[in-house]
């Protein structure tokens, strides 16, 4: 199950913590906001369609354990936190935004395996898993 959360904490903690690893995301090449093109969002539409396109996801449906999806307009595309965490950014389209939260809920199913790994290896192994997940799932392609 995944419950949303969003608001001024949220979007400052993902500005603090883009901040704080700048230098790194940079080096990595890793894409960021720090502004927003928009002043309002309407988050529970959002929040409604995700729930929609996600449902229809097998590997969801099967996750026994609430998960905690924070919404900003600020920040990296997506990041997670051990255990049940995950930060996604809003100002992409909708089918982006479902494909990071589904990247971001296999980070936290394998991470513990593949911790030792780096950065690269890691995002490799994940994507190719989201890959293999959205198989078959119609209604978001899967590149
Ligand atoms: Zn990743």
């Amino acid at each position: 199950m995944i419950c949303y959360r969003f608001g001024v904490l949220v979007n400052i903690k993902a500005v603090l913590l883009t901040l704080l690893q700048k230098k790194k995301l940079d080096k990595l090449g890793v894409l960021y906001f720090l502004s927003s093109k928009k002043r309002n969002y309407d988050i529970k539409n959002l929040a409604t369609h995700l729930d929609k396109r996600l449902s229809v996801i097998k590997y969801i449906e099967d996750i026994n354990k609430s998960c905690i999806v924070e919404l900003t307009p600020y920040g990296v595309y997506g990041r997670f936190a051990i255990p049940n965490k995950i930060t996604v950014n809003i100002q992409r389209p909708l089918n982006e935004i479902v494909k990071t939260i589904l990247h971001e809920l296999v980070h936290l199913e394998l991470e513990g395996k593949i911790k030792s790994f780096s950065f690269f290896q890691r995002e490799k192994i994940v994507d190719k898993k989201v890959k293999k997940i959205l198989k078959g799932v119609k209604s978001i392609e899967s590149k």
